[in-house]
């Protein structure tokens, strides 16, 4: 999976933790699920299968929600197929995943102050803003074809 999680320890970060609430998986035998990347250097990070991996997936259900009542969808059943432009695991999927890498990255910058880090940071920003751009040029060019 592509979504960041952000602030993370060091045990987090190195995937030994879970990411949401902090479970020591060398200490406690818990079963992890893969559930996003570190944005430092892109290692996997886990959760709990249960119930923290299901928390994130509601949590990401909910975000689908909010984005698609913002985007004036708010009652359109949006079908799970590959067919839809708005399908999560489509460009608006990824989309979403770049915006939130984005905030993520904004949240990060007004806190750095040694220059490496905030290059690295610029350069996660430029990534993923262009890949942003390209993927809602996508996303808008499929839906105005699905109007026609
Ligand atoms: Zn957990």
């Amino acid at each position: 999976m592509e979504r960041y999680f952000w602030h993370l320890s060091g045990p987090q970060a190195d995937g030994l933790a879970c990411v949401v609430c902090g479970a020591n998986f060398l200490l406690r035998k818990i079963m992890s699920v893969p559930v996003g990347r570190s944005p430092a250097d892109e290692s996997q990070v886990f959760a709990c299968k249960e119930p923290c991996a299901g928390r994130i997936a509601d949590e990401a259900d909910r975000m689908a929600r909010e984005m698609r009542t913002a985007a004036g969808m708010d009652g359109v059943d949006v079908p799970d197929c590959d067919d839809s432009p708005f399908s999560v695991d489509g460009h608006f999927g990824s989309l979403l995943r770049d915006l939130r890498a984005l905030a993520g990255t904004e949240a990060l910058l007004t806190v750095s102050d040694d220059i490496p880090a905030i290059r690295f940071l610029l350069s996660l920003t430029a990534r993923h803003a262009e890949a942003a751009m390209m993927r809602a040029r996508l996303v808008l060019a499929q839906t105005k074809e699905g109007e026609e």
